[in-house]
């Protein structure tokens, strides 16, 4: 049986009144590719703005088995045992959209699901690269716009989905195994450097020497790159989620990032980069999406993809015609 439709009104009045069942509506409508969706989604966007911004943007991303759900599990409910709100945004690369719902997620973090003070919403990885949805941000305001007062954004370390998250959330924390080289663990470089934190996961047992070496050895390999026009150095920490130690020490380290960047001005210098850089990628989404979808544009493609691939066309010109082609269609 259909739902009855909300307007713009009810989604946002609900969304801002913290209702969690028209949030959850709210974030499927954010997600929906039908164009009337879309457009009442922009609607809702619009109305809940004035009520975003106020939450903690926390990013976290590590390769798969590094630990990060159930990092994500401990590390959240000591944040909610501290009365704070949290949303968590999860992917799990492995599941899939069928009909609406989310296979193959229900049985990660279930303590958290059922934490009346978390809100934990799992979407599918679908096409995205490295699992971030692209609507990711969006849901993020609306969350924010529901009162929220920590958002936890998970990402697979898998590829250029570090880069898509590291540009919507205020702190990146990247988890790391002790004891797997560099090269198994597929970090490369630049996402360590995108860090403002490094946490080892997994320091317990018979892993505690081993988390302490490396620890030190990351914290090392930090001190090479040059630092930030920011004045933050980031650590290097370690815990366990199983044994619920060293979640304190990563919580302190956020808040005093939140402390020290708002103190000078770049918390809010970066959420402005943040949102002019959103602005012009969506807009360049769009238009790309536009041109290539365009039926004067399709048309003529094919022949002119030949041409330049038997080098009788210059990729120039080649470009330069089907953008003609494209602009006549809009005048
Ligand atoms: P993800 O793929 O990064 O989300 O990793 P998971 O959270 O699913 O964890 C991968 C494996 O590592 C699982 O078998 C966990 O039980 C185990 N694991 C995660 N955190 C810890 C930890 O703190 N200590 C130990 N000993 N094992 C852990």
């Amino acid at each position: 049986r259909r739902r009855k439709r909300l307007s713009a009104e009810e989604y946002a009045e609900g969304i801002i009144k913290g209702d969690r069942i028209i949030l959850s509506r709210a974030i499927t409508l954010i997600e929906s590719k039908l164009d009337d969706d879309i457009l009442l989604a922009e609607e809702v966007l619009e109305k809940i703005l004035p009520h975003t911004g106020n939450s903690l943007r926390v990013g976290i991303t590590g390769v798969p088995g590094v630990g990060k759900s159930t990092f994500i599990e401990s590390f959240g409910k000591h944040i909610t045992s501290q009365e704070k709100k949290l949303a968590v945004l999860t992917i799990d690369p492995s599941s899939q959209i069928s009909g609406g719902s989310i296979l193959g997620d229900k049985t990660r973090m279930e303590e958290l699901s059922n934490d009346p003070l978390a809100y934990v919403r799992p979407s599918a990885a679908g096409s995205a690269l490295g699992g971030v949805n692209y609507k990711t941000r969006e849901t993020m305001l609306l969350c924010e716009a529901a009162g929220f007062d920590v958002i936890l954004i998970e990402t697979v370390g898998v590829g250029q989905s570090e880069t898509t998250v590291k540009g919507m959330v205020d702190f990146f924390l990247l988890l790391m195994l002790a004891g797997a080289g560099d090269e198994l663990q597929g970090i490369k470089r630049g996402i360590m450097e995108m860090a403002d934190a490094i946490a080892i996961t997994k320091v317990d047992g018979d892993n505690v020497r081993r988390g302490q070496l490396a620890r030190a050895e990351y914290q090392n390999a930090l001190h090479l790159f040059p630092p930030s026009e920011t004045g933050w150095s980031p650590k290097v920490m370690t815990c366990s989620s199983v044994d619920k130690e060293g979640l304190d020490d990563i919580l302190d380290n956020i808040m005093k990032f939140e402390k020290d960047m708002k103190t000078k001005g770049y918390f809010q210098s970066n959420r402005q980069q943040q949102n002019l850089h959103w602005m012009h990628e969506t807009i360049e989404s769009y238009l790309k999406r536009s041109f290539y979808n365009n039926s004067a544009v399709s048309e003529k493609i094919d022949s002119l993809e030949n041409g330049v691939i038997q080098n009788k066309v210059p990729a120039l010109t080649g470009a330069r015609k089907l953008i003609d082609i494209y602009k006549n269609t809009k005048n």
